[in-house]
């Protein structure tokens, strides 16, 4: 099935809908969403963690990076400057990391 992404003016996914892959006009329902609803339109894949396509797949509130052509979640807030956007597009944190690697540690103590 194709997904779609609509972004307002700043990239960022205001909602995803599934196209129709069947659509008639063979574009996987492309030109019905800008023809009924309007709107900046762009392909995101549910498979994304597999194939790569656009890095993640677009939920409400990701960011759309138009230069490195990816969607981002948005910056978990966990207040720790260690947090990093990794080569997948996704958020780490190494401090983060540690709290858990410390307190699986103290589980097995
Ligand atoms: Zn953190």
């Amino acid at each position: 099935m194709a997904h779609w992404a609509e972004l307002d003016s700043d990239n960022k996914v205001l909602r995803v809908l599934v196209g129709d892959n069947n659509d008639p006009a063979g574009d996987e329902g492309y030109s019905w969403i800008i023809e009924n609803l309007g709107g900046t339109w762009i392909k995101t894949s549910y498979n994304a963690g597999t194939n790569g396509f656009r890095y993640n797949f677009a939920g409400i509130g990701f960011t759309y990076d138009p230069i490195d052509d990816a969607f981002i979640a948005p910056m978990p807030q966990c207040g720790h400057d260690a947090m990093i956007l990794n080569s997948l597009k996704r958020w780490e944190c190494s401090s983060c990391d540690d709290d858990i690697r410390q307190r699986l540690a103290g589980i097995q103590e």
